[in-house]
């Protein structure tokens, strides 16, 4: 099978190793650009950033909406970084494919095949999350109806399956994204602060996921994760980020340099 190579805007998902990092949800402009020049500064490539939240309580913090799309899209800009972000309705569609780099379709919406048709029609690489209750068939059913559409730039991003265990938020299921990468063509990102909800675990699954070898991971970053308006338990502070970041690319060169990359 011939591995693809997903291209948003001018950075390459699929060669080498990826990093994507931004808040869980966009906030405010200051803060936005902040987050935006640090993660870059770190090596991220592509800016994450909610403006549309599938929250869980109708009380919680439901995101900018169009706001948040216009703040993204400026951030990203000033740092020189595509952005990605969530399509939660086939209304918004059009929207968010007028800001967004790259379209991601949430946890949540796996199983919405209106909103995967919708994206499949679109002419923006499509970031497609497993849904938490999703078994890997049904995850790359739904890949394919995307591709059933014409839309072939897919990328497929793990987060986590839930189960009975309850001292993470979920339970990262890595063999699946390994699973994943062996049976689809689509580049396999991780996103380990989903995937756990807790600050001290993402180092860790980070750097077993770069030694499983996927393309990248998706990690969510903010100056202050106890401030921030959603996830807060996940998120960590740029400073993390880069150094997460760095032990990731010492991973990545070690196992090249012994060649053990050649398997993954
Ligand atoms: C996100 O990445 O912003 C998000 C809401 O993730 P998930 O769909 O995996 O819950
Ligand atoms: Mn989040």
């Amino acid at each position: 099978m011939t591995r693809k190579t997903v291209t948003v805007s001018g950075v390459r998902i699929g060669e080498g190793f990826v990093f994507i990092a931004g808040p869980c949800a966009v906030e405010d402009e200051e803060l936005t650009l902040a987050i935006a020049r640090d993660v870059r500064k770190a090596g991220a490539r592509i800016l994450r950033g909610g403006a549309f939240k599938p929250r869980t309580s109708p009380y919680s913090f439901q995101g900018l909406a169009e706001a948040g799309l216009k703040i993204l899209k400026k951030a990203g800009a000033a740092a020189g970084l595509p952005v990605v972000t969530e399509v939660m309705d086939t209304r918004h569609a059009a929207l968010v494919r007028e800001y967004a780099d790259m379209l991601q379709l949430g946890s949540r919406n796996m199983h919405n095949a209106p909103l995967l048709r919708e994206l499949g029609r679109m002419d923006k690489p499509v970031l497609l999350k497993r849904g938490m209750s999703a078994t890997l068939e049904e995850w790359l059913r739904a890949a394919e109806i995307v591709r059933a559409g014409g839309n072939e730039e897919i990328v497929l991003c793990e987060r986590d399956v839930r189960t009975f265990e309850s001292h993470a938020r979920n339970t990262l299921d890595l063999s699946g994204a390994v699973r994943a990468r062996e049976r689809a063509p689509w580049p396999v990102l991780v996103d380990p602060s989903h995937a756990t909800g807790r600050a001290d675990l993402i180092a860790a699954m980070s750097l077993a996921a770069a030694a499983a070898g996927v393309d990248g991971l998706m990690i969510e970053v903010h100056p202050h994760p106890e401030k921030a308006l959603s996830d807060k338990e996940q998120q960590i502070t740029p400073a993390e980020f880069a150094r997460i970041a760095s032990d990731v690319r010492a991973v990545r060169e070690e196992m090249a340099a012994k060649s053990l990359l050649a398997a993954a």
